[in-house]
């Protein structure tokens, strides 16, 4: 694989220009076609010439819209194809105060959650940072003219692990919130980590203040490891800590993840050890009825039982909510497109 344009920021495109003899202003015209969505041969307002040399260099297409599939609510998701062919999957989600899209971080995962598609044939490799942008720079130009921005918060919970890609993540967010480029303030953009506590601290030291997302899912240490590998490395306690320095350094609320699955975390038991875990706490619990996965065998909460999950914390005086589900029959959990379209026969 070349490399891809789409990494350099404003100081590498112009070091770029300087590079390949062109005057300076062409690197603020590179990056402006960049966040436009476009690919180097389709940036006609550069030379033929310029073109023809950074296609020596460079990928002409980061990432394409390999397809979309549309919801019944109007959510749309995609299947994006890289450079080297690879597929990693992406969601568009439409709301009253605007659109979120939700981005992979990599192909595949490595964390291997017991309920999880992304992770079923482990992590292929990380997404570069212009290709995750790239994600972004495409469902703009498909929604949008390319000059309107469709996308206005972005939520990094596609297939992969945000803090186990971290300097290509932090250069994704640094790229997409800089002022002169897309523009999307940290406050509209949330990664969703399984609770990587040395990540977590980095991250609060970043000035970045993006809202934390952790995916909790239980709050016994023993459960936990029974349904995420990387609970053996982090117990509860020290990712409530992380949290709670995560929000003495960037005054942001955060947020658990738990999603609801039959008989495992879904107890009178689980809610109880949740209010003492985290009453009076700056956080949030984003409650979820799991979706169910083929390969992996585990069963959703009821919708009742959610719902008496979900009163059980409030009455514990919790802040929490049960997500709808957005775009359930297209296969909404992460990975369960990818993974239809490489173990099925069209392809
Ligand atoms: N690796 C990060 C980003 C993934 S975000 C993380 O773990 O947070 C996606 C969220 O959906 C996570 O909370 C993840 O645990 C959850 N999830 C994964 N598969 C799911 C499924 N089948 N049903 C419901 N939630 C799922």
């Amino acid at each position: 694989m070349k490399k891809i344009l789409q990494d350099l920021d404003i100081r590498g495109l112009e070091r770029l220009a300087a590079e390949y003899g062109e005057k300076s202003y062409r690197a603020g015209q590179i990056r402006r076609a960049i966040h436009r969505g476009e690919d180097i041969s389709s940036m006609t307002e550069l030379s033929a010439a310029l073109r023809e040399k950074l296609l020596e260099e460079y990928e002409d297409v980061a990432l394409t819209i390999d397809r979309t599939l549309t919801a019944s609510d109007g959510t749309e998701k995609f299947l994006f194809e890289l450079a080297d062919g690879n597929l990693v999957e992406g969601v568009l989600m439409k709301y009253s105060y605007g659109n979120t899209q939700c981005v992979s971080t990599q192909v595949g995962c490595r964390m291997n959650c017991a309920f999880c598609a992304s992770g079923l044939h482990g992590l292929v490799r990380n997404l570069s940072s212009g290709e995750i942008a790239s994600q972004i720079y495409k469902v703009n130009r498909k929604e949008g003219d390319g000059k309107e921005r469709k996308v206005t918060n972005v939520v990094l919970m596609g297939s992969g692990e945000p803090l186990d890609n971290y300097d290509n993540v932090l250069a994704f967010i640094r790229e997409i919130s800089a002022p002169g480029g897309l523009n999307i303030s940290p406050r509209n953009i949330s990664l969703s980590t399984c609770g990587l506590v040395p990540e977590m601290y980095r991250l609060a030291d970043e000035g970045l203040p993006v809202n934390l997302c952790v995916s909790l899912h239980s709050p016994f240490d023993e459960e936990r490891r029974k349904i995420m590998p990387v609970a053996k490395k982090y117990s509860v306690r020290e990712i409530v800590a992380a949290c709670d320095n995560y929000f003495e350094k960037t005054g942001r609320r955060y947020i658990f993840e738990y999603s609801l699955i039959k008989g495992v975390n879904d107890t009178p038991a689980a809610a109880a050890a949740l209010i003492s875990l985290l009453g009076g706490k700056p956080c949030h619990i984003n409650l979820i009825r799991l979706n169910e996965v083929k390969e992996r065998g585990l069963k959703s909460t009821v919708e009742s039982d959610a719902h008496s999950f979900l009163s059980r914390l409030r009455k514990g005086g919790l802040s929490a909510t049960l997500r709808r589900r957005t775009g359930a029959d297209i296969g909404g959990a992460c990975g369960q497109l990818r993974n239809g379209v490489i173990g099925g026969a069209d392809r």
